[in-house]
């Protein structure tokens, strides 16, 4: 035993619902595997909601995870009526733990469709950026709009993060899945950046597939993945699909990684049917520090924790309730939270017939990643490098007049060198052309540079008369400056006619 100043310390969050219960099985399973840890205990979720903190996470849980920088946290509820945003998200947020990683696995004991076909991938999720950024907006009291940022630098830190994880579990294949065809910007975005670092890692094969593919593809053949990663919505929906290819959330384990803190935790939520019951299944929280483990560079005790949890899957001598009705026998005779606990205790030093071995190559220092290439691409001189030039405006106009009318008039109230170049309702251009789209009192009007060689601040000026000879007579809502990046467009054409 190390003395108590070489302890490790960790940040335990029991969390809500069934929280308590798991926590504490993987709380025993560590100290038993011999791990001295020193656990700070800590608090969030419903209960700090329900004493008036909106943000679901107390100042002092925050103090914890600062001084420890690693946190096993059981799952946070979002009450309703209390608070509006997810503690879950607020902590990935507030300490930017950018790379949600969850693996795949199929396991002894654990029959599924796919059973014997050997699955065992890992799916990358970018963790902060995207449409979880939470920027929404009522455009008119029926109209809503969502932003989905995704930042250059976000999709490079999540992608080399992938990369990196491959080459040190020793995988040789990781598959970027994004909607590039249809969001050329936004998940285009994150499709070239994987191109782009691809060609560090020439020992990896790297290839794209279209999500709605992807997602496909994992039901059809889902041991063909290796390594997957993708922007944060489709992560999200896709790593539940797959954890639903191996038995369930039972058994789905996840950390968050950031470059100074990580944070492991069940995929799975509260399941306040369950809680205090002792019938849940424990095993995807005891799979999350197993990942906690590697990250604090504690490989043998991981090992010996993983090893006893597929030997105790793989004898079938302890049930739980879900697993019972995966396998199809008796939930009355299912063993409990605390019975499953014991065996996986007992099994600690034992090795199962079949071990995979992903056990971290080198990186158990606390995932940090290599020092950031050179081009790494938001470097100041980069932004100087591009020429930017600004062409245009979107307003968007809350209205009742029929475009036919609108059109004419916003024609009129043009000032030089800006000229009306379209409207378009909901990405389809119905002025000047007559699409048949329907009328949603909501327009995005196009008003673009008519002139060729205009300076900027010409420009500029001509937006702001724009915007106050608009205001008195119709209802804009929001605005968007059109440029040009090196003279290509950093904008999107609606469909139909126009620019
Ligand atoms: P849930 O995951 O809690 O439960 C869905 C169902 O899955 C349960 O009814 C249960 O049958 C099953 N299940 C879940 N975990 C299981 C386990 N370990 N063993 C056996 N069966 C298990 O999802 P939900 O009901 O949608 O959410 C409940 C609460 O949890 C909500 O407040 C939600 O916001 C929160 N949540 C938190 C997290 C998190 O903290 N990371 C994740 C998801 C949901």
């Amino acid at each position: 035993m190390p003395a108590p100043a070489e302890r490790i310390r960790v940040t335990l969050i029991a969390g809500d619902g069934v929280g308590p219960e798991v926590v504490n099985a993987a709380r025993r399973i560590i100290e038993a595997a011999g791990v001295a840890i020193e656990w700070e205990e800590a608090e969030a979720g419903a209960e700090v909601f329900r004493k008036g903190d909106p943000s679901g996470v107390p100042s002092e849980t925050i103090a914890s995870i600062e001084r420890t920088r690693v946190v096993l946290k059981g799952p946070l509820e979002t009450p309703v009526g209390f608070g509006e945003k997810s503690a879950n998200v607020t902590l990935r947020k507030l300490f930017e733990t950018y790379a949600n990683v969850r693996p795949v696995r199929e396991l002894p004991g654990v029959p599924t469709r796919y059973s014997g076909e050997g699955i065992d991938f890992v799916v990358v999720r970018e963790n902060v950026e995207d449409l979880y950024a939470g920027i929404e907006y009522l455009q008119t009291p029926d109209v809503a709009m969502a932003l989905k940022p995704i930042s250059r630098k976000g999709s490079e830190k999540v992608i080399r993060y992938a990369f990196e994880l491959a080459r040190r579990e020793g995988r040789r294949r990781v598959t970027c899945c994004t909607k590039a065809n249809i969001l050329k910007m936004t998940e285009g975005m994150f499709k070239r950046v994987f191109e782009e670092l691809a060609t560090d890692y020439p020992d990896i094969q790297a290839d794209h597939l279209i999500v709605d593919n992807a997602g496909h593809q994992m039901v059809k053949a889902p041991a063909q993945f290796d390594v997957t990663v993708m922007t944060n919505m489709n992560g999200d929906i896709l790593s539940d699909v797959a954890s639903g290819l191996v038995g369930g959330l039972g058994f789905a384990a996840s950390g968050n990684y950031g470059d100074g803190v990580a944070i492991f935790e069940a995929v799975h939520g509260s399941a306040p049917k369950y809680a205090g019951k002792d019938v849940i299944n424990p095993t995807a929280l005891i799979l999350s520090s197993v990942m906690m483990l590697r990250h604090l560079g504690e490989h043998d005790a991981a090992t010996k924790i993983e090893n006893a949890v597929l030997v105790t899957l793989e004898s079938g001598e302890a049930v739980t309730q879900d697993l019972a009705r995966i396998a199809g026998s008796d939930v009355e005779e299912a063993t409990s939270t605390t019975g499953y606990t014991d065996a996986v205790i007992a099994n600690l030093g034992r090795a199962p017939s079949k071990q995979v071995d992903r056990v971290a190559r080198g990186i158990g220092d606390r995932g940090a990643l290599p020092d950031p290439p050179a081009r790494w691409s938001y470097a100041p001189k980069r932004y100087a490098a591009v020429a930017r030039k600004l062409v245009g405006v979107d307003v968007y106009i809350e209205t009742d007049l029929p475009v036919e009318e609108l059109g004419p008039k916003l024609e009129k109230l043009a000032p030089k060198p800006l000229k009306l170049a379209l409207i378009s309702s909901r990405g389809i251009t119905v002025y000047p052309a007559e699409a048949a789209a329907d009328d949603v009192r909501w327009y995005r009007c196009r008003f673009l540079v008519s002139e060729g060689k205009t300076d900027d601040a010409t420009v500029e000026k001509a937006l702001a008369k724009l915007l106050q000879q608009i205001t008195p007579k119709h209802r804009w809502v929001q605005v968007a400056k059109l440029h040009t990046f090196n003279g290509e467009p950093g904008y999107t054409r609606p469909a139909g006619a126009g620019s």
